[in-house]
């Protein structure tokens, strides 16, 4: 087993973490600033990272991806930013590059990797969130296409997008072969964004409800062909729950050397709070956590690019380290005291952001059932 990365890794990687350190961090950041960091993401490569060069991406495997991923949630305080760009590229871009014919890719990759344009995925819906193949949106025949209609309940970068992945079904009889995966571009008619929700947390990545009422759209709009939106959307959630991930696993890098500074500097009852073993036993299994889901990740990613199946390394990866970022940000708030507490010093911001990874790319209670299922339960 051969733990090192190459030469050009490891560059990459440097070179990814010191541009998301320069250029994605800003203490203005926010709403407004969201499309020119945006931007800053494609001018890199953060848009397109496992996209093959030929479409404007950096072309990576899986592994260099999740590190890549890595730089960027380490480097970039801004995890909704982190978080709009895993959405944008594992559950938008990939099923294009992965479903997709000739001219869709032509006409989206591009757009999509230079940051010129934004992509979203919309498959959740007011009755079909766990339940993902209970969806009642409907993609009815035409002559000339189909006509769409239903809601999509959350749907990450909705009101900023050009392009929705949008999942209906096509044959109610047919189950898991009954959905087919539409790209309905922005101002389509029939196609409205909702009000945007205000959240918790990634207060910068925008989220908002879609409505489909009578939305006309080519056959050509359809990827890949009927009946196969549930495999894409499969193999979407499979890049989406590792790799997105890695971003998680940055952030709990940067909160751990952010948080080991602490508690080295403050000083309580004439010593640094460090040497109380209470805080520097804490701070020793923050750093289990996540050189172990770090692994699990690796792992995951390693058998992806074999070919391999790797749905339970996936799930046990994606469970690893949203739980362990939430235990992260709860462990730096605790360490930081009254410090920690306050919105000033950003590190309440840590648990706020990483609350709904236990939640999105399915729930940790899905990951347990992937992970049981595989188990042969
Ligand atoms: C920040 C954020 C961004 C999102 N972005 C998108 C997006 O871009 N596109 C998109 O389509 N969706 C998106 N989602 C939706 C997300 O995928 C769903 O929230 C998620 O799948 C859970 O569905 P739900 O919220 O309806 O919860 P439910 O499925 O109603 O679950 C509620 C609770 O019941 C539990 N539960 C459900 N079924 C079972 C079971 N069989 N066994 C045990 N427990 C169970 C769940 O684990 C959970 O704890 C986003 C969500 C969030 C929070």
């Amino acid at each position: 087993m051969d733990f090192d990365w190459t030469r050009e890794q490891t560059d990459l990687y440097e070179r990814a973490l010191a541009f998301a350190k320069a250029r994605l961090t800003d203490p203005r950041s926010g709403p407004g600033l969201f499309l020119e960091q945006w931007r800053h993401c494609g001018a890199f490569g953060f848009l397109g990272l496992p996209i093959p060069e030929r479409y404007g991406g950096l072309g990576l495997d899986a592994l260099t991806t999740a590190r890549l991923m890595e730089a960027l949630g380490r480097g970039c305080t801004d995890t909704g930013l982190v978080f709009s760009v895993g959405a944008h590229l594992f559950a938008c871009v990939l099923p294009i590059l992965e479903g997709g014919n000739d001219i869709q890719k032509a006409r989206y990759l591009p757009r999509l990797c230079s940051g010129e344009w934004v992509g979203a995925n919309a498959i959740s819906e007011p009755e079909a969130g766990s339940d993902v193949f209970a969806l009642q949106t409907r993609a009815r025949r035409t002559d000339s296409g189909y006509v769409l209609d239903g809601t999509k309940s959350y749907v990450t970068n909705g009101p900023i997008a050009d392009v929705f992945l949008v999942y209906a079904v096509t044959a109610p009889s047919h189950g898991y072969m009954g959905l087919s995966a539409f790209l309905v571009e922005k101002g389509t008619p029939g196609l409205t964004v909702g009000k945007p929700f205000q959240k918790m947390g990634l207060s910068t990545s925008p989220i908002a409800p879609i409505y489909l009422e009578d939305c006309h759209v080519p056959e050509a709009a359809r990827l890949g062909a009927e009946g196969q939106g549930a495999p894409l959307f499969k193999r979407s959630m499979q890049w989406e729950r590792a790799c997105l991930f890695g971003g998680y696993v940055g952030l709990m890098e940067r909160v751990l050397e952010e948080t080991v500074g602490f508690a080295r500097e403050r000083k309580q009852f004439k010593r640094a709070i460090g040497k109380n073993q209470a805080i520097s036993h804490r701070l020793a299994d923050m750093k289990q956590r996540l050189e172990a889901s770090r692994l699990l990740l690796y792992r995951a990613c390693w058998r992806m690019d074999r070919g391999e199946d790797a749905a339970m390394e996936v799930s046990l990866a994606k469970l690893a380290i949203s739980e362990a970022a939430v235990q992260c940000g709860l462990d730096a708030i605790q360490i930081h005291g009254g410090m920690g507490y306050v919105a000033e010093t950003g590190i309440e911001r840590v648990l706020r952001d990483t609350i709904p990874s236990t939640l999105f790319s399915g729930t940790s209670e899905i990951q347990r059932d992937i992970i049981a299922s595989n188990l042969g339960l």
